[in-house]
């Protein structure tokens, strides 16, 4: 199987080095930058298969080479997967909202960050679509098509937008989104949704999903998942 290109960009050169070593013993075919300039210039001249990006760089720093990627046609489409440290909730949710697709904290396992890296490349290659497909998780069921959800094969009441909003969590298992990335998500039809009636909205899930509500996770300053 041919084994993608990761650009590791990151200016602490033993934490690049771990990376490195991880990633290449997977298979992957590893190539690294120290600085933001440096990145921004190797993904021009050979875009990679996805990028893992520290945040905190000197000069251009990674929220920066983030946003200059996403916006080039050509390298918009290029996964991002952000390195970032303690206190940076507020960066991660700019990240996020620029189109990064995943964070990690540091410190990290190298493990860690392998199956986030499989995640978003397999995210990625199938296309994020199949938005009509039952889902289950545990003793939840979503049947988009029906507009159904179950829980315990007992069914839900649930207003149109807790079920955009709870579908959209679901069908992405395990990634954070931000308030806005929901609002975005599920706007329109009825009401406008606003960030803090995200807030709103979750609460109403939890409460009717039961138990299975706990699944909704709450990621303190950045937004919230569904976890796996
Ligand atoms: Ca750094």
């Amino acid at each position: 199987m041919a084994k993608e290109h990761i650009l590791v960009v990151e200016d602490e050169e033993d934490i690049l080095e771990l990376v490195r070593y991880n990633l290449a013993k997977e298979g992957y075919r590893v190539g690294g930058a120290i600085s933001g300039e440096e990145a921004l210039a190797k993904v021009k001249a050979e875009p990679p298969d996805l990028v893992v990006l520290d945040l905190m760089l000197p000069g251009v720093d990674g929220l920066e080479v983030c946003r200059r990627l996403k916006a080039d046609a050509a390298l918009s489409q290029v996964p991002v997967i952000m390195l970032t440290a303690k206190g940076e909730e507020a960066d991660i949710v700019t990240g996020l909202e620029l189109g990064a697709d995943d964070y990690i904290t540091k410190p990290f396992s190298p493990r860690v960050l392998i199956a986030r890296i499989r995640a978003v490349l397999r995210r990625k290659a199938e296309g994020g679509g199949e938005q009509d497909a039952p889902i289950h998780a545990g003793n939840l069921h979503i049947h988009p098509g029906r507009h159904e959800v179950l829980v315990g094969g007992e069914p839900v009441d649930l207003t149109a937008t807790e079920f955009r909003v709870l579908h959209y969590l679901v069908r992405n298992p395990g990634w954070v989104f931000t308030r806005y990335q929901i609002v975005d998500a599920v706007h329109g039809e009825d009401y406008p949704v606003t960030d803090r009636s995200v807030d709103v909205q979750i609460f109403g899930l939890r409460k009717k999903l039961g138990p299975a509500g706990k699944q909704i996770e709450t990621v303190r300053g950045v937004g919230y998942r569904f976890k796996e």
